[in-house]
């Protein structure tokens, strides 16, 4: 049974990551952390038998946002999509990520949730999360037992599932340095501006000149979890991109992917416009717009 009603816990404000991963391990599958907050509250309304929400307001050092041109983007736990979206490095970098952080919800929502959260909620519609899957990325886990890193490929195992356990704590996502002549892009499709996406599009490219060395592709909104479409990165991979090549890719998208019937778009739309919407966001990396039409 659903109600509206939030169920009561207790809020822990754990002072340093050493407190977090020791209620972690104490409480385990019964607690869950609260970042922003902008998922976690709204789902504590519903079933969601947690008792201990264990708030990272206080803890200090996961407030990181640090690029480097040798060893990538480090973002914290704390670090929000308001944040994403005033760095200039991340901008001229990683401009898939900082689209996704411009479309993403309103500027409220912005100045609060957090991109780790969003990677964390395991959502098929998370618009960071979809841009680092197509950058390529690791989440840094700790726990009483120490630290371990999984590649962002292995981290949605289904829907709101990921393999973190239930004792750790993510502590930043990092994102590799783009190599030189990396091009990225973000798109998304919603019913409304400020709506959730119904159907997503990341892609980094590794380009020299006309030509497409590797491809990374994603989707967000086409199954439970945000997936990469390696047929297309095949075609992309050692390719010039031309007008046809982008018809092809068209043409091939919806056999990829394996979208449902939901609130917010039906699976027979999403599978007629998602190959318009993969040509498009290809066309705005390569373009290097930087905005989002
Ligand atoms: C009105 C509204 C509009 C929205 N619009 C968008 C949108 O446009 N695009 C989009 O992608 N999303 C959207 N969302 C969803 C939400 O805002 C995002 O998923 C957000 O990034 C979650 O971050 P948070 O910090 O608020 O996470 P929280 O709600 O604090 O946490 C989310 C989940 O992750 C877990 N968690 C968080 N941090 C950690 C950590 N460090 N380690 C382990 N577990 C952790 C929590 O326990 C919880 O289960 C919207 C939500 C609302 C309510």
């Amino acid at each position: 049974m659903t109600s509206r009603v939030m169920r009561d816990f207790d809020l822990l404000l754990p002072e340093s990551v050493t407190e977090v991963v020791t209620l972690l391990a104490r409480h385990k599958d019964k607690s869950a952390i609260l970042a922003g907050g902008t998922d976690l509250l709204v789902a504590l309304k519903f079933d969601y038998a947690i008792d201990n929400v264990i708030s990272l307001a206080l803890v200090p050092g996961l407030g990181t946002l640090r690029f480097d041109p040798q060893d990538g983007l480090v973002i914290g736990a704390k670090v929000t999509v308001a944040e994403i979206l005033k760095s200039a490095e991340v901008k001229a970098n990683y401009p898939a990520l900082w689209q996704a952080a411009q479309v993403f919800a309103t500027p409220q929502l912005r100045n609060t949730a957090t991109v780790l959260g969003n990677i964390m909620r395991a959502s098929p519609a998370g618009d960071c999360s979809l841009a680092i899957l197509a950058l390529g990325g690791t989440v840094l886990l700790q726990s009483t037992a120490g630290q371990r890193e999984v590649d962002l490929d292995n981290f949605w195992l289904s829907y709101a599932v990921t393999a973190r356990q239930d004792d750790e704590l993510a502590i930043a996502v990092k994102i590799p340095a783009p190599p030189s002549g990396q091009k990225s892009a973000f798109r998304r499709m919603t019913r409304t501006t400020e709506d959730l996406s119904k159907l997503g599009a990341a892609v980094s490219l590794h380009m020299a000149g006309n030509v497409c060395q590797q491809a990374r592709v994603a989707m967000g909104c086409v199954g439970p979890t945000l997936v990469r479409l390696p047929a297309i990165e095949k075609i992309l991979a050692g390719a010039k991109v031309t007008t046809e090549l982008l018809q092809d890719i068209v043409g091939s998208v919806a056999a990829e992917i394996n979208p449902i019937d939901d609130q917010r778009s039906s699976a027979d739309y999403r599978l007629k416009v998602a190959g318009v919407l993969v040509r498009r966001v290809i066309e705005q990396a390569l373009d290097n717009e930087g905005n989002v039409q």
